[in-house]
């Protein structure tokens, strides 16, 4: 995500608790309180400018999201989307992924969606990468008992070893795409990385998966 300088972003966000909460660990077991409706909870983490999280909070109102994004000058265009939409069910929370379970208690997500996750195609930089065995042991924190991680990327390094750190940990794979855009799937939601990519003519890759506790 290219990085421009906004100083006055954080301010921003601080303007606007009722949907980017300050202190957020304390709402960790308690999401729930911050929506109109306690209803399953799904969550993206890196989320960038959150056209997709905002997109799905349109589509689904019977479903809780959060956006998780590490960036304070690019989760404020989430906000700002947020602003505009005034969605009941979508609340922004400014971390960083790797420390999901401070900020939720086992079983309180659903799904977990991870879109366009940066590559870091160095094999010294494999920690960083959200698929890499840390971040999934979170995530395997923080999902319900059948809860589903959901991916997808134009990369296909990262898909290779996204297929690759899942099958070591022992996640199961419930569906695979290798050409998501020239397939059946009904009802995605475009990210800007994907729309940018896609109009490239790159292939998008998908994988649906779950803990099989
Ligand atoms: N998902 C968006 C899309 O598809 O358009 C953005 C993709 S961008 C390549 C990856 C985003 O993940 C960046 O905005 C970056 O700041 C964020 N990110 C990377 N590591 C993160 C972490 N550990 N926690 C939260 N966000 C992270």
């Amino acid at each position: 995500m290219r990085l421009r300088n906004k100083p006055w972003a954080q301010d921003k966000l601080d303007a606007h608790p009722e949907y980017v909460p300050q202190e957020a660990e304390q709402f960790r077991g308690k999401w729930q309180t911050r929506f109109e409706k306690a209803q399953p909870l799904h969550i993206e983490v890196g989320s960038g400018k959150g056209r997709f999280i905002v997109e799905m909070a349109k589509a689904h109102p019977e479903i809780n999201y959060i956006s998780i994004e590490i960036q304070t000058s690019v989760i404020v265009s989430v906000l700002e989307l947020q602003l505009e939409a005034q969605l009941p069910n979508l609340q922004i929370l400014h971390a960083d992924g790797r420390n999901l379970n401070q900020y939720f208690e086992p079983g309180e997500v659903s799904r977990i969606y991870l879109n366009f996750s940066d590559p870091w195609p160095k094999k010294r930089h494999e920690k960083r990468r959200l698929t890499s065995a840390d971040f999934i042991k979170q995530y395997e924190e923080i999902l319900v008992a059948d809860g589903e991680i959901h991916f997808k990327t134009d990369n296909q390094g990262l898909f290779e070893y996204t297929l690759y750190s899942f099958s070591q940990y022992g996640i199961k794979l419930k569906q695979v795409w290798l050409d998501l855009h020239h397939s059946d799937f009904e009802g995605n939601i475009m990210t800007e990385y994907e729309e940018k990519f896609s109009s490239k003519g790159n292939r998008i890759y998908r994988l649906e998966a779950y803990f099989d506790n």
